[in-house]
């Protein structure tokens, strides 16, 4: 073929029905774009009417209403109220972004609006097709926006041929409103199809009313997550009773953000914390929202965004296994079978109680590698597709450990504390320079990454330094099984300077405890620790479980941001850095930011 036509930029119309078939492939994507609107706009109330054929989609909703000097833009492409600067996407809670829903949606389908604005005299309509306004004229309509598209890829005959049959896209168009509905139990959602009332969520106040409501009188329970750092307040885990059969990983409603997603490693980690509890073959159903870090997620991944990229996969992974765990051994969906089954659990535990340690300890975010054992099946699980490498060695502990420590110091060189220090700004940040950088370390995180490792090593060494006896013991009530399985480890925490014994049943008296630490991370940290060796059975091993506490003990211990350091500090710090040095806090987050001046340089135009 030969290529004799001129290039030509694309005309609009043609651009925007390229794009279209990224953002819109099917009914019940327009739909999601819709709702998401809408929610965007505040609404509290969403209806959503269609003919079981498609032909006909409209959604009605009490949000803010379209400004009538804004209407001629809205289905102009990149036309968004809500992203101004590309900072803002980091910021962004609203679902709309990109300004391209509308655009795209114009371009393939008949689109009627009809909207008022609070700030606007009346309401408007605004008819919009084949890429041009049609009509644009006052209307009686007085409260939020009403939005309906007839001739769906009528334009565009090659989409609606890949449409599979009207009764899948029907049913992907209620998945759609369900997945909204689940997510938002407080605003209410009417369904109504070739003009019947198919359903009607009313606002509640509640998710196991909303669950009950989606799903005919299904319970779920709330399974408590520990939140932090990187699992955010906000966040919410509620299953059903693991038993119930579900053949599909359909039945598990994933959010991240507030977002409808599909995601692997939230998926496997509630399977595996439920491992012993789901017949094989079966999947765990319920409804699980994180609230990650921002800065930590990258919504702008997909164009449908039904995935989402984030950091400290791992570390999301483990705590979700932990807490499912944690919550289907203490089976809140029949009271009674707990006090029975706790006795026969402790002697599982203690069975299992045994080392499984990779040949090397590492505790890297990145390359999480640690081992697991299913009491139930003694194989290896697999984790490929995690990332997540799998390693049993059953050998002499105390010699890898030893080897392992050995290993780490001959890799001691001095990096950080070669930096010639600058300062501290903003209370947070330690800036430093090396010859072709600068850094700016949190001091925080760097802190608390030293204050792991250094416990670590303490244990991983067992030798303990710096202890403080305590004058008088300190006196920590707590379960009986708490307390019985605290005095089982006691001989691994006088590795690290944490001296306990028995003090009658359900209490257990501290009597010494590193000089680094303070008694209330020690208290805070010890109850953590009962509670994270209870989901051994989930397939934790005493490593990871150790690893959790000296997270805990770390963060509560150590320098806060807000606190001015001196230079003395600062260098010190920057030396146990070398000594204990890692790029992640134990929660995960960075602890530096390196900036090369050749960088600077390119962004000052001094080289290009
Ligand atoms: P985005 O949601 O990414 O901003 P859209 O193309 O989906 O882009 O929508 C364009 C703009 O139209 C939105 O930014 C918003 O200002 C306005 N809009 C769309 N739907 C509604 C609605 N239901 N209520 C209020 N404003 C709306
Ligand atoms: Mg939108």
């Amino acid at each position: 073929m030969e290529l004799n036509n001129d290039i030509k930029v694309l005309d609009g119309t043609v651009v925007d029905q390229i794009a279209a078939g990224e953002v819109i492939e099917r009914p019940a994507q327009l739909l999601k774009e819709l709702v998401e609107n809408s929610l965007d706009a505040g609404a509290k109330e969403v209806e959503i009417s269609v003919t079981s054929d498609l032909s006909f989609i409209s959604v009605t909703d009490d949000g803010s209403g379209i400004k009538e000097s804004d209407l001629p833009r809205v289905f102009l492409r990149h036309s968004t109220s809500k992203l101004r600067e590309t900072k803002d996407l980091l910021e962004l809670s609203s679902f709309g972004f990109r300004g391209e829903a509308l655009s795209a949606i114009g371009s393939v389908s008949k689109a009627q609006i009809e909207t008022r604005h609070k700030s606007d005299e009346s309401g408007h309509l605004y008819v919009y097709e084949n890429g041009k306004e049609v009509i644009f004229e006052k209307s009686t309509k007085d409260e939020g926006t009403k939005i309906t598209i007839t001739s769906l890829f009528d334009s565009t005959p090659a989409r609606k041929k890949f449409l599979k049959s009207k009764r899948h896209e029907l049913t992907l168009v209620k998945r759609v409103i369900n997945s909204f509905a689940l997510n938002n139990f407080d605003k209410s959602f009417k369904f109504i199809l070739d003009g019947k009332l198919n359903f009607y969520f009313k606002s509640s106040s509640s998710m196991e009313e909303r669950y009950s409501q989606v799903f005919k009188g299904q319970k779920v329970f709330k399974v408590e997550i520990p939140t932090c750092d990187v699992i955010q307040e906000g966040s919410f885990l509620y299953l059903e009773e693991p038993s119930i059969e579900a053949k599909t990983g359909l039945g598990l409603w994933i959010f991240v953000q507030n977002r409808y997603i599909q995601d692997k490693t939230i998926a496997a980690a509630i399977r595996e914390g439920l491992n012993t509890y789901l017949m094989h073959g079966t999947f765990p159903r319920g409804v699980v929202d994180l609230k990650i870090r921002k800065d930590f997620i990258d919504v702008n991944v997909h164009p449908m965004k039904s995935e989402i990229r984030y950091e400290n996969s791992s570390y999301i992974y483990k705590t979700i296994r932990r807490s499912v765990s944690d919550w289907a051994y203490a089976a809140p969906w029949k009271e009674e079978v707990i006090e029975s089954s706790r006795a026969s659990k402790v002697v599982d535990k203690l069975e299992h109680f045994e080392f499984n340690k990779p040949s090397k300890p590492t505790f890297s975010e990145k390359s999480a590698s640690f081992s697991v054992q299913s009491p139930v099946e003694q194989r290896p699980l697999e984790f490929s597709d995690l990332g997540i490498q799998y390693k049993t060695t059953h050998g002499d502990l105390k010699s890898s450990r030893v080897q392992a420590v050995l290993k780490k110091e001959d890799d001691f060189e001095p990096y950080w504390s070669k930096l010639m220090v600058i300062g501290q700004v903003n209370l947070t940040y330690i800036v430093a320079q090396s010859e072709e950088a600068v850094f700016f370390i949190d001091q925080h995180a760097a802190h608390e990454r030293v204050a792991f490792e250094r416990l670590k090593l303490q244990w991983e060494k067992s030798e303990s330094s710096e202890v403080q006896n305590l004058l008088m013991p300190l006196n920590i009530d707590m379960d009986e099984m708490s307390a019985d399985i605290l005095i089982e480890l006691s001989g691994d925490l006088k590795n690290i300077g944490i001296e306990i014994e028995a003090y009658g049943p359900g209490s257990i008296a501290l009597n010494a405890l590193p000089g680094f630490l303070r008694e209330e991370s020690v208290e805070k940290g010890l109850r953590q620790l009962a509670k994270d060796h209870q989901s051994v059975g989930g397939g934790s091993s005493i490593e990871e479980i150790f690893e959790l506490f000296f997270a805990t003990l770390a963060c509560h211990s150590v320098i806060r941001a807000g606190h001015a350091m001196s230079d003395d500090e600062m260098r010190l710090l920057l030396l146990n850095m070398d000594k204990y040095h890692s790029r992640y806090c134990p929660h995960g987050r960075p602890v530096y930011k390196k900036i090369s001046f050749q960088s600077l340089d390119q962004d000052f135009g001094r080289v290009v």
